[in-house]
């Protein structure tokens, strides 16, 4: 089942109200009471500020945004927007703010986000041993909420059309640097911000790359093109892959779309609250097992998206967790065959209640002649 997907003029306001509290909640266990966010998705999670730089304090007493001259406007109107009252400091020093912002708090900074070099020198700014927090913030945007959805939602809506409008392209002998420039603009012209990744267009023997970059090759008969492609919306993404068989295919790459096919739909239709991720690895890898191709499925099922491409939870045959509604993740199989070509497809979809939506749309056929 598809999700509709609101126009942009018609999608709900992002809101981060309540977040900065899931953090304090968070920060207790871990021995500290203040979190000085770097990471800058984070940032954006929790206040709404989309700028390239930027240092967010949580305490226990409010939040402190230190950004500089750049982003002064920015700033206020996009905390506002997102309901956040917060106090924004404009300086290119970050320290003082920092320093002030934090003191008398045992404080906590982000592991996967801060330098080595970084962390020496923050050291120094805080009274007391600092904490290394891991993926605290962004374990709390694991769930999304409507306003969310609704932005990966339209993030897919776009993708669908773009690839609609530019597979008939795929015939013309085109070089896979030509689709996927085309694949972009389209994206942009269709309300895409930005793309929400290296677009990749991989043909032929390039497809046993999972992710090749497109290059000069040109597109002929009897290829096998794995597309991967996705929009940004308000910093949210889609991701999705197709596999075109151009003219006519051997027997090899005819099976291998209907393996990686149907593993795709065998993984896809379990996903719900509840689920274990390693589960859902094991649906699909357990089709293309079957299929004598276990080696070939050389990556594992899925990841979870939204304000980056690839985020928790992550789903592989390692032992994972159970999905929660609100969930949003990737089913992605996939064979890879040296010498031959690959086949990959892969929808995003959305963990809701008693089962899940499937956001990216497009038809599966592998004929781009439609
Ligand atoms: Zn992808
Ligand atoms: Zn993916």
């Amino acid at each position: 089942m598809s999700i509709a997907a609101p126009e942009r003029s018609e999608l709900p306001p992002l809101r981060a109200v309540g977040r900065a509290d899931a953090v304090r909640d968070a920060l207790g266990p871990l021995g500290c009471d203040a979190l000085v966010v770097t990471e800058l998705t984070n940032i954006r999670w929790l206040s709404g500020f989309s700028g390239s730089s930027a240092t967010l304090v949580v305490s226990p007493t409010g939040l402190v945004l230190v950004t500089d001259g750049r982003y002064r406007d920015q700033a206020s109107a996009e905390l506002a927007a997102a309901g956040v009252d917060a106090r924004i400091e404009i300086t290119r020093e970050i320290e003082a703010p920092v320093r002030a912002a934090t003191a008398g708090w045992r404080v906590g900074l982000e592991a996967g986000s801060v330098t080595w070099s970084r962390q020496r020198t923050m050291g120094e700014w805080f009274d007391g041993e600092v904490v290394a927090t891991d993926g605290l913030v962004e374990g709390l945007r694991e769930v999304k909420d409507d306003a969310e959805l609704a932005r990966i939602a339209r993030a897919a809506a776009i993708c669908d059309d773009a690839v609609a409008e530019v597979a008939p392209m795929l015939l013309g002998q085109p070089s896979e640097r030509d689709v996927a420039a085309e694949l972009d603009y389209r994206m942009r012209l269709r309300g895409a911000d930005d793309r929400a990744f290296d677009t990749i267009v991989a043909s032929g023997p390039n497809g046993a790359r999972p992710h090749a970059h497109p290059g000069d090759r040109r597109i002929v008969d009897g290829d096998l093109v794995v597309i991967d492609v996705g929009a940004m919306v308000d910093g949210y993404r889609s991701d999705m892959t197709r596999t075109f068989a151009i003219g006519e295919v051997d027997e090899t790459r005819r099976r291998m779309l209907e393996v990686v096919t149907s593993a795709q739909a065998a993984a896809a239709a379990l996903v719900a609250p509840g689920v274990a991720t390693e589960d859902l690895d094991a649906a699909a890898r357990d089709v293309i097992a079957a299929a004598g191709w276990a080696d070939a499925f050389s990556h594992g099922l899925g990841h979870g998206v939204g304000l980056d491409i690839h985020e928790p939870p992550m789903l592989s045959a390692t032992p994972g967790r159970a999905l929660r509604e609100g969930e949003v993740v990737t089913i992605e199989p996939g064979v890879y065959v040296p010498g031959v070509g690959g086949v990959r497809v892969e929808d995003t979809v959305a963990v809701v209640a008693g089962g899940s939506r499937t956001l990216t749309a497009s038809t599966k056929d592998p004929s781009p002649s439609r």
